[in-house]
């Protein structure tokens, strides 16, 4: 190992990176910049628990804490090459950069991203999407560390099995870069549908709040948000932690709350829905 190529952060509050602003303290947290610096602390790999994590955006850590490795990608990992018709993308590229990124350079598609607080690792965990459109539909392959056997691999999206918010989530890898389809379009009409889908956030979700976006999948033929709406009464609307009035799939909580308390809600959440329609809601939120 050399220490000096990465950082290590040792009980670090992940309610300081969180979108929710909750959560307990990560044991270690190890930040790599390229591909030699992980493969210089390959042995810290092979840690039992470890997690790698993006802009924690869609993720909790237990009040009691994450005794284990979290790795954040960053540098290298944060960069956009184009190669002929092919974009490579670090996984720690933030969507909204990454969609700008598009704009600039005439590829269409990636408009969708725009709105979406994730990575790009994040997003090929998640297989995030939104507007009919999910990062599966443009993604060509994945190139991701093997912790077991400790070195690089890539797998084409053909031999993937993606699903609604279900992405690349194979124990014991790290994902690394996604490979992408580059389409070129028209840069005004690029422009216009990111500021639509930017508009239609605005008008119907709410912003600027401590939250982790839809709280639940939506099951087959329902909406989350409707059978939400009609299992509980005013109280889930006021307090620390919100269902938000603007759109009942999404609660709003206030800072540095405990995680348990929030999974706590969503847990009640639950159990009122399936009381109510019968119906088991599975979270989007990822718990740890
Ligand atoms: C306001 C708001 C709006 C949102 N809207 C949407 C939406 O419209 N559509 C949607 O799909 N999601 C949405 N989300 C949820 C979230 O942004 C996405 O799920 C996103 O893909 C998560 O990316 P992240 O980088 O924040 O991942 P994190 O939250 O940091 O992690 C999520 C999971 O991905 C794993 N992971 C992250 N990076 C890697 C990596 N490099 N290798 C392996 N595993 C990794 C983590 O271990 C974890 O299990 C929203 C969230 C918020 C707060």
């Amino acid at each position: 190992m050399n220490p000096e190529d990465s950082i290590i952060f040792k009980n670090y509050d992940s309610s300081k990176i969180s979108w929710l602003k909750s959560g307990g303290l990560i044991s270690k947290l190890i930040k790599f910049k390229n591909l030699d610096d992980l493969q210089n602390n390959k042995d810290l790999l092979s840690e039992e628990n470890i997690i790698p994590i993006g802009n924690f955006s869609n993720l909790l850590i237990k009040d009691k804490g994450f005794d284990g490795l979290a790795i954040k990608l960053a540098g290298n990992f944060a960069k956009i090459k184009i190669e002929n018709d092919v974009l490579i993308v670090g996984s720690a590229v933030l969507d909204s950069y990454f969609s700008k990124y598009c704009y600039q350079h005439s590829i269409q598609g990636y408009e969708f991203l725009y709105t979406i607080p994730g990575t790009i690792g994040g997003n090929i965990f998640m297989n995030a999407g939104c507007y009919g459109k999910e990062i599966k539909d443009y993604l060509i392959s994945i190139l991701y560390y093997d912790i077991k056997s400790k070195s690089v691999k890539e797998e084409s999206i053909e031999d993937l099995d993606f699903s609604y918010r279900k992405g690349f989530q194979r124990k014991n890898t790290i994902i690394l870069f996604g490979k992408f389809k580059k389409q070129l379009g028209d840069q005004t009409k690029i422009k216009s549908l990111m500021e639509v889908y930017d508009k239609n956030r605005h008008d119907t979700q709410p912003q600027k709040v401590n939250c982790c976006g839809s709280i639940f999948k939506n099951p087959p033929n329902h909406n989350a948000w409707k059978l939400i709406k009609s299992s509980l009464d005013s109280s889930f609307y006021e307090g620390p932690i919100r269902l938000s009035k603007k759109h009942s799939n999404f609660f709003e909580n206030d800072p540095y709350i405990s995680a348990d308390k929030v999974i706590s809600f969503i847990e009640t959440i639950k159990s009122k829905v399936e009381q109510k329609h019968q119906i088991k809601l599975d979270q989007e939120l990822i718990i740890v």
